[in-house]
């Protein structure tokens, strides 16, 4: 069910362009939504796209990816395992600003007059580019243009150009350049999404000097102990004389230029960035790479970053690129998603995925089931290496989900369901660690990451390892019921759904489960009996029982998975049906997400969901149910979902495609697609929200073009969904490339596989072996009738 209508931004704001996002005019009601929409990032430093004068702004955002601090949660009753220490994500010292004086007047966006204004975030070459053009009181105009960049190369550089002409006068110009510690970020308040403020000074001071145009500055956090260094330096390029001054305190370390300003000849200045942090090397450390870093990039220069950036922009649409003909305005917001996904992950290199990327704080900047669910198959799919990384990242935290489950009376091991350092950061554990089925989706991906790249050496050394104590947190957390005929039940879990919490047989959790221990016991018993020195030594590593395996085959085959025999659906948990309706009729949009009106406990207590949950169970494992299974199901829960997470609508429209609702299929794509751009869940301003725009491109991918993967075997059953035009997607399967590309008007889908030494795939029950550089044409089959 669809809660709100979109509210489209006119045209003007943001024009069509396949390739760019254009902002026209400075709106300064739309301010905080455009520094989200506008931020620069790679995966390890995100900066918002604040205007670099320092003001006006929302929320200045110079975010770092695993940069935080932690804190003790305080209850006012506590109990036994709680997490302890909460962990935030924090705003690290502002380096882009360059402050910008003329005749000793400030510029400032909102205050001056502007004879022109354009902003453009190019998805092409990676830069957000602003020129403007301010004239004074006095008649003196001045054109201002700038240029800034976060490097996908250097994962530690960012740079901004600035360049400053005085368009028919002379006048003195001052350039503040600096870096100063960020003021306490705004916190909207009863809103559990957003981030948290600190009462005391989080970043203590350690060293800092400057050097020439140099300054540089470092840090450590309050409790968490981490370390941060960040460095400026520039260049300045102009025919005007001009001087500098450099200072730094503990606050601010600033380089100023005072230029006497030409009319007709240009200033430019160029400022470079970098960025270091820690949790075990000194803060004097950094400074040094810090200062190693800026050497290196203040000697390659801004054109070389510009030429890298546009490189690894050539290569990653070339992997990933979603093309669409005739539709400028679908194609802008299509890339616009996967360019922040690229920006979300690109050097997350030893970290995961925060919700909202590198864009804005919300959720404390923390990572949730949102990165194996959403994000991973985008990345499996388009860049094997770094869905391999964050795997990986899960890995290395397993001692501490060993730790975890021991918190909670478990045996095996409990990833967190939120977290930053590996340690479980949510205080609330109805909608919070009560969501167990953390620990199958990990497994689920890790699934998919080994099938579709046929890394089976990751599955071997790093994946059993974590299958065997997922497992074992499985067996140990449900029981062979005597109430169930001795079905394996699992109880007092939170699904997906946060809407209804603590339930027993959560379908999704169970069916998850199920999953998780099968791949398991499979995984090991072929190790077993393929690689009997590994299977060896982590039987040594883990204490493994054979005994242990059968258990978890016992009880995948034994799971329990509630079924109303009546209505014929799969129940969302073993209660469902006994809860009230809830009242959507005489709920109005505005009262949407309800989290935000409604006391939890009303919410649990109706038949209301926050977002797709069996719906999801049939999607991820949609060759566990019938086709008329599907729709029995989906025909009862899609009503009653609000659609109040993010993660809901592209789940929904995938679904709704499988079963021929056309209509409903393209106004859940339409949501899921605006999600950021349009603002539709209202609270862009705390970033974008990854997880949606990763469900948009499986919206596309197994939705439009109708591709499932089970096993490991493709196989796709396109729908002809849009009226004209050609759509093509390019995915990466076992080291081949392949790129599908859908003749809307001749009702054709053309595989080529661009790269490989051949490959199989299904379209609509045929199989199909390709071979490299030669494309094979398929008839699409009539698409069912919309069944609404
Ligand atoms: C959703 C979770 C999600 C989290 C972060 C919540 O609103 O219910 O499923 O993990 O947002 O995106």
């Amino acid at each position: 069910m669809l809660t709100r209508e979109i509210q489209y931004l006119p045209d003007y704001i943001y024009p069509a362009d396949e390739w760019r996002l254009v902002e026209k005019k400075f709106y300064p009601r739309l301010l905080p939504n455009m520094e989200t929409l506008f931020s620069v990032a790679n995966g390890f430093l995100g900066i918002r796209g604040c205007h670099e004068e320092g003001s006006p702004v929302y929320q200045c955002g110079t975010l770092i990816n695993g940069l935080h601090e932690t804190w003790p949660i305080e209850y006012a009753e506590e109990a036994y395992g709680f997490a302890k220490t909460g962990q935030t994500m924090l705003n690290a010292p502002d380096g882009k600003i360059i402050r910008l004086y003329v005749d000793d007047e400030p510029f400032d966006i909102s205050k001056v007059n502007l004879l022109s204004y354009e902003r453009v975030l190019d998805m092409r070459t990676g830069i957000v580019e602003r020129e403007v053009v301010w004239e004074k009181f006095s008649g003196k105009q001045i054109r201002i243009k700038s240029r800034r960049l976060v490097s996908f190369i250097h994962r530690h550089i960012a740079a901004i150009e600035y360049e400053v002409t005085l368009l028919n006068a002379d006048a003195p110009v001052v350039l503040s350049s600096e870096l100063t510690h960020p003021p306490e970020i705004d916190v909207p308040s009863g809103d559990p999404r957003a981030s948290r403020a600190f009462k005391e000074r989080v970043l203590l001071p350690e060293k800092n000097y400057h050097n020439g145009l140099r300054v540089v500055q470092s840090y450590k956090t309050r409790s968490s102990g981490m370390t941060l260094a960040c460095g400026l330096d520039h260049t300045i390029d102009t025919e005007c004389v001009n001087s500098h001054q450099c200072t730094c305190d503990d606050d601010c370390g600033r380089t100023l230029f005072s230029i006497e300003g030409k009319q007709g000849q240009s200033i430019r200045l160029t400022k470079f960035m970098t960025y270091h942090v820690s949790r075990s090397v000194t803060a004097a450390e950094l400074c040094e790479r810090s200062d190693r870093a800026l050497d290196r990039v203040i000697s390659q220069g801004f054109d070389t970053l510009l030429d890298e950036q546009k490189h690894y922009l050539d290569d990653f649409w070339d992997r990933a690129d979603i093309e669409l003909a005739d539709d400028p305005a679908t194609q802008q917001v299509v890339r616009f998603n996967l360019f922040h996904m690229c920006q979300a992950s690109a050097r997350a290199e030893s970290v995961g995925i925060p919700a909202k990327g590198l864009t804005g704080l919300g959720y404390e900047g923390q990572y949730f089931w949102d990165t194996e669910i959403y994000v991973l198959p985008f990345l499996v799919y388009t860049a094997p290496r770094l869905a391999r990384n964050l795997l990986l990242f899960r890995y290395r935290m397993l001692d501490k989900a060993r730790q975890r489950a021991r918190e909670v009376n478990q045996k095996g091991a409990l990833f967190p369901w939120r977290t930053i350092n590996g340690d479980e950061a949510s205080a609330y554990y109805a909608a919070g660690t009560a969501q167990y089925h953390i620990n199958a989706d990990i497994m689920y991906a890790l699934r998919k990451y080994v099938e579709i790249t046929g890394d089976e050496e990751f599955l071997y050394n790093e994946g059993a390892e974590m299958l065997i104590e997922t497992a074992r947190l499985w067996v140990d957390l449900g029981f062979f019921s005597p109430q169930k005929d001795g079905q394996f039940c699992i109880n007092c879990v939170t699904g997906p759904d946060e809407y209804n919490t603590v339930v027993d047989n959560n379908a999704y959790t169970n069916l998850m489960a199920q999953e998780n221990l099968s791949y398991a016991a499979e995984t090991l018993v072929w190790l077993r009996d393929n690689k009997p020195k590994r299977y060896e030594a982590l039987t040594h590593e883990t204490k493994l029982q054979p005994q242990e395996i059968e258990t978890w085959e016992k009880a995948a085959d034994a799971m329990y998975v509630p079924f109303d025999k009546k209505g014929g659906i799969h129940l969302q948990d073993d209660d469902f049906l006994e809860k009230s309706d809830w009242d959507f009729k005489n709920t109005p949009p505005e009262k949407y997400p309800l989290l935000l009106h409604f006391h939890p406990l009303v919410i649990y207590r109706h038949q209301v969901i926050k977002q797709a949950d069996v719906v999801l169970a049939m999607f991820l494992l949609g060759d566990k149910f019938s086709p008329e299974q599907k729709r029995r199901n989906f025909d009862f829960y899609d009503p009653l979902t609000t659609g109040d997470s993010s993660l809901s609508v592209s789940i929904q429209s995938i679904l709704a495609l499988e079963l021929g609702y056309f209509e409903k299929a393209r106004d859940y794509i339409e949501y899921a697609l605006f999600m950021d751009l349009a603002d539709v869940a209202t609270n862009v301003e705390q970033g974008c929200h990854i997880a949606s725009m990763g469900g948009t491109w499986m919206a596309m991918v197994y939705g439009v073009l109708g591709m499932r993967d089970h096993k490991g075997e493709i196989s796709f059953n396109p729908r002809l969904t849009r009226k004209r035009g050609t759509g093509r997607v390019n995915l990466i399967i076992r080291e081949q490339r392949l790129s599908v590309t859908i003749e809307q008007k001749k009702e054709e889908a053309i595989y080529l596989l661009k790269e490989g030494a051949g490959l199989t795939i299904t379209h609509q029950g045929e199989k199909i072996l390709l071979q490299e550089n030669t494309p094979v044409s398929m008839k699409i089959k009539a698409p069912a009738a919309d069944a609404q």
